[in-house]
């Protein structure tokens, strides 16, 4: 797949140093190229997409209708319906125990618009921030958007992709201005151990650092029930903590587009100043419907985790099977991250695969699956299976992995 970014000239218009120095977004990349592939009537198996494979509960979706019918179709306030923002506050307090006054939230048109107005607000040139890698895919360019300098931090799967705080120190320097944390994680499904962020949390206290923890996946967890916060861990943070969640995840609602932050006023007012110039408000609409979902009930989440539970079985014992691709069992989300490089060097009909770009086309083209190369999250050993899709295009989709890497000479 073309992972590059060069555009084709049709005009004489030049374009800004800015978004010549960032790429679009790899795995919306991705998941297009397989979408227009299978409209084009190729059995495509598509394990590209970052999304739930549900639809927005019903009560949600009323909500939306009804929102509609009422007419509530204008601008809102700038940072979200005070309700909505009540509600998020409520959220926090229930689910985690953490006061947040509805000042200290901003509702955002997604979790990565949030993260945009986040780093347009905190950082600039000369910060560094810190990113572990594998990382989500927007991190490093959300952060170049705001000309700061993203420093990835490697983890390894020895270590079950965990932070040490060895390497924590390694990266750090006099510049360093913030960290990104995100668990459970997107790509590796990983989450950060007590000894990790009691780690982070130490030197974020002795350096100042700004910590935002991107939790979106905290409702998607199997196995032990209790996840390490780096706010319980550290309560003391908290006034230099920023919480990134939204509903896309938990309730399904990707293409509503309603994310939040929750953190220090002063903060929030600054990112609030960035969305009243660019985006106004989020859609008023999905507001009513991101309402429904984070007062009403909260099982939604726990139907997901039930269905993608056997799913995940499924994709660990067919990764176990082949032998040569160990994974990382994820403790959350619905991706698997196996390490592909094992068939790094091997060629098909004169092609060598170098990396995981060229696996990854090697699968889509030969075997007709989409995934995600690692090299779009900073590990190129590797690439990403998104298992939010129904357990028959997982059957399928493991047997033809195993039959095109056995193809591999
Ligand atoms: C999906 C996702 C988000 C938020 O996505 P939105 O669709 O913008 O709400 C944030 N962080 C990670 C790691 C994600 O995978």
């Amino acid at each position: 797949m073309d992972m590059s970014h060069g555009s084709i000239m049709d005009s004489k218009i030049v374009l800004a140093d800015r978004v010549l120095r960032i790429k679009p977004s790899p795995t919306l990349a991705v998941n297009a190229k397989a979408k227009a592939l299978k409209a084009a009537g190729a059995d495509i198996l598509n394990f590209s997409v970052g999304e739930p494979d549900f639809d927005t509960p019903e009560h949600v979706r009323n909500a939306g209708k009804q929102a509609i019918d009422e007419g509530f179709t204008r601008y809102t306030a700038v940072p979200g319906i005070p309700e909505l923002r009540e509600g998020v506050a409520r959220r926090l307090q229930i689910d985690h125990g953490w006061d947040y006054s509805p000042e200290q939230i901003q509702v955002s048109c997604g979790g990565k618009h949030g993260l945009y107005n986040m780093a347009q607000a905190l950082f600039g040139p000369g910060d560094e921030v810190l990113i572990p890698a594998p990382y989500w895919v927007s991190y490093p360019d959300i952060i170049q958007l705001a000309a700061a300098t993203p420093v990835i931090l490697p983890l390894t799967e020895e270590k079950d992709f965990d932070l040490e705080a060895d390497v924590l120190a390694r990266y750090a320097t006099e510049r360093t201005k913030g960290i990104i944390l995100n668990s459970p994680s997107n790509p590796t499904g990983s989450v950060y151990s007590l000894e990790a962020l009691t780690a982070i949390a130490q030197m974020a206290k002795e350096k100042g650092w700004v910590i935002i923890t991107d939790d979106i996946y905290d409702t998607i967890t199997y196995g032990d029930a209790s996840l390490p916060h780096i706010l319980n861990v550290a309560p003391e943070l908290k006034d230099q903590t920023l919480i990134l969640n939204g509903v896309s995840k938990s309730f399904a609602m990707t293409g509503w587009r309603i994310g939040y932050t929750a953190g220090p006023k002063h903060v929030i007012a600054a990112m609030n100043k960035i969305q009243s110039q660019s985006t106004s408000n989020p859609s008023s609409v999905a507001q009513k419907a991101a309402l429904a979902a984070v007062t009403g009930p909260q099982d939604f989440p726990i139907t997901m985790k039930k269905a993608f539970l056997p799913r995940l079985d499924f994709i660990m014992a067919a990764l176990a099977e082949i032998g040569d691709v160990p994974c990382v069992r994820p403790r959350g989300a619905f991706y698997v991250f196996p390490n592909v490089s094992a068939y790094f060097g091997r060629s098909f009909k004169g092609k060598t695969i170098t990396g995981s770009v060229e696996l990854a086309d090697y699968l889509l083209d030969e075997a007709l699956l989409a995934t995600v190369p690692g090299a779009a999250f900073g590990a190129d050993r590797f690439i990403r299976f998104s298992f939010a899709t129904s357990m028959e295009v997982i059957e399928e989709g493991m047997k033809r992995f195993a039959e095109a890497l056995k193809r591999l000479e």
